[in-house]
């Protein structure tokens, strides 16, 4: 009998039917004893490349990971798929670590992980050394590197198992990774002249939007309450703010906790742990929450503050939607939070508070802007990106082009006036000489003889400040980043020698969003386009149903019997989960079952051809779904 093929292996062990982006090439390289370093998004299946070699090699396949309860979770799901795994970290009793030494030193597993640690002591690798890996995998292999943001000094190490086993081929494997950590990777790991497999950074599945902040506790619960069955996790800029708010979900009867780094180390670990297994539904936290869990079926993450930099704000909404299916990411934002945020850096040393400044700055222009907000982050990670289309799925995309205002000539008046108080103060004195305010600086400054004192009456000092934002947005103008000073940019003087427009976005001139004002009515309109989805309409962006290819409907009015059998497959994955004592998503994960709800398999033929049923997890779990599907069936 020839040996199966990794299509094979990917349908008969995990279930699945085709390899993502460049898993194909990736194993196949390794399989050539290639070192290989795999730069793939967090959700781009990862794991897949390393756990076929695995199965297919021969030998032993070790896996280095830094994250212990995301060690216990990965061979949890192996061994529910019939794979001999086992793990080895600081956290296991005697019992548990001689049984796993046991099975390695048979050579009976065929993968085994560790965390760094392990591989330092002198324990670990005598064991190994009956069964020398074959394969050895650095898993979140930026962790090596004092360029990324997660260095690991035990990681530095790792180089040294290159001469303990010369025979093993390398696999490093991560989601981030400049090129100067790429480099720090390849050459602290010593992998021979490897393979590198770029995978795009963009997450379609992720539907992203921004919208006014007007009345955070009941957005949030409103966003929450209509997504009943939907694990999510709201970001707060403050530990005070992440237990009121999460007082409020309970209140309103959801299984809601906060999570911030003040509380016990035990509840933490125990919220967490409750968050993966569906206890609890909503953890509203602040960016303490995250790293390291591995829960692929976060449906939504919300920020109701901004966050202090792209780059995190990017990694917090890529822990929603890890299992490629639909996920919301919502930023709530209101301009003062710039102010709030920017009075917080008031203690930094001046280098870094510019850095920090220049972080936040990116955050508003991106909050700010009404381009693709995929665009934006993507040209912000120099991705390259189609460009000019349309993504589908953020507000920016969906909601066409907002209506714009032609702000012409209060833009001509800030700008001259910028010039004629000689380019060296910063806003507010630039909008008082408008406002012709007589404040004491002024008078100092004689600026109530300049030609622009008085001029700006139209707008508000909310709506000048909102205008000089934009303008920076633009480059029309330059904000020192010390003195926060204002002079003008090249587009500037365009503007003034052409006499063009300027065109600004309705939102903009509304200033501060403050009920009543532009940006609440698109709030308003958002919500009667949430209230729709959930009648069963269109409502694109806001729409709670999970689609994927055609005939998949659940959450969704059209199908109320598909929605209704998912609840009751939901509840069979929660019981089962409990008696093993693992994640529901390590029995199956959610597409599994909105499968199964809507195609109503009833043969166990049938379940095999379901999206996540290998060979082991029918057997083992096959008869209790047909058993749950059929007797919904029955008194239908
Ligand atoms: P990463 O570690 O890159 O973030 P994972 O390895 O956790 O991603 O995979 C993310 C999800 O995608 C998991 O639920 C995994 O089972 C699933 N997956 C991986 N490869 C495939 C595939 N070829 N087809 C379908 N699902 C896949
Ligand atoms: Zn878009």
């Amino acid at each position: 009998m020839s040996s199966p093929s990794p299509e094979q292996v990917l349908k008969s062990v995990f279930g699945y039917d085709s390899f993502k982006p460049l898993q194909r090439e990736i194993i196949t390289a390794v399989l050539r004893k290639q070192d290989s370093l795999a730069v793939l998004p967090t959700g781009g299946g990862k794991s897949i490349c390393y756990q076929i070699p695995a199965l297919m090699l021969p030998g032993t396949t070790l896996v280095v990971s830094p994250l212990i309860a995301l060690m216990r979770d990965q061979v949890a799901a192996l061994v529910s798929a019939g794979v001999d795994a086992v793990f080895l970290n600081s956290s296991m009793d005697y019992d548990e670590r001689r049984a796993a030494e046991a099975r390695i030193r048979s050579g009976s597993a065929k993968l085994v992980y560790a965390a760094p640690e392990s591989l330092a002591g002198e324990r670990l690798l005598p064991i190994l050394d009956a069964s020398p890996p074959e394969l050895i995998v650095v898993d979140e292999a930026h962790c090596v590197s004092e360029w990324g943001h997660d260095f690991r000094p035990e990681y530095r190490g790792l180089g040294a198992l290159r001469g303990r086993y010369p025979g093993a081929v390398w696999l490093a494997t991560t989601a981030t990774a400049t090129e100067r950590v790429r480099s720090d990777i390849a050459s602290s790991l010593g992998l021979r002249d490897h393979e590198l497999f770029l995978g795009g950074f963009d997450r379609p599945n992720l539907r992203i939007s921004v919208e006014p902040k007007v009345d955070q506790k009941n957005q949030v619960r409103r966003f929450a309450l209509a997504r009943p069955d939907a694990s999510g996790i709201v970001y707060c800029g403050s530990r005070k703010r992440t237990e009121a708010l999460a007082a409020v979900l309970a209140a309103a009867g959801m299984k809601a906790a906060p999570y911030h780094a003040g509380l016990a180390p035990e509840l933490r670990t125990a919220t967490q742990e409750a968050f993966v297994r569906d206890d609890v539904q909503v953890i509203v936290a602040t960016v303490a929450f995250g790293m390291g869990i591995d829960k692929p079926d976060v449906r939504y993450v919300l920020h109701v503050d901004l966050p202090k930099s792209i780059e995190g704000y990017y990694q917090e909404i890529g822990r929603a939607g890890r299992d490629g299916l639909p996920a919301d990411c919502v930023l709530f934002f209101s301009p003062g939070d710039i102010v709030s945020a920017s009075r917080l850096m008031e203690d930094m040393e001046p280098d870094q508070r510019r850095q920090a400044l220049g972080r936040l700055e990116l955050m508003r222009a991106y909050a700010e802007s009404d381009r693709c907000r995929r665009h934006v982050i993507l040209e912000h990670f120099a991705e390259p990106h189609d460009g000019s289309g349309n993504c589908g799925a953020c507000d920016n995309c969906l909601n066409g082009p907002r209506p714009k205002v032609d702000l012409s000539i209060p833009a001509q008046k800030f700008l001259s006036c910028v010039k004629r108080t000689g380019e060296c103060f910063g806003a507010a004195h630039v909008i008082d000489v408008l406002l012709g305010e007589m404040t004491e600086k002024v008078e100092r400054f004689g600026h109530s003889g300049l030609s622009t004192f008085g001029i700006g009456t139209e707008l508000s000092r909310p709506g000048w400040n909102s205008l000089a934002r934009r303008l920076l947005a633009t480059d029309h103008l330059i904000r020192d980043p010390e003195h926060s000073t204002l002079s003008l940019g090249r587009p500037a003087f365009e503007l003034f020698r052409d006499k063009g427009s300027y065109l600004v976005p309705q939102e903009v001139v509304g200033g501060e969003s403050e009920p009543g004002s532009v940006g609440h009515k698109r709030a308003r309109k958002a919500e009667r386009a949430g209230r729709s989805a959930k009648a069963g309409k269109a409502g694109k962006a806001e729409s709670a149903s999970l689609r994927i290819g055609a005939p998949l409907l659940v959450g969704d009015d059209i199908d109320t019997g598909a929605a209704e059998l998912f609840a009751a497959l939901r509840r069979l994955r929660k019981e089962l989960a409990d008696q093993a004592g693992v994640p529901p998503y390590v029995v199956f994960p959610d597409r599994t079952l909105i499968e199964m709800a809507n195609f109503r398999t009833d043969s166990e033929a049938s379940l095999a051809g379901v999206y996540g049923i290998g060979r082991t997890k029918l057997e083992r779990y096959g008869s209790a779904f047909l058993e749950c599907i059929r007797k919904y069936k029955d008194r239908g």
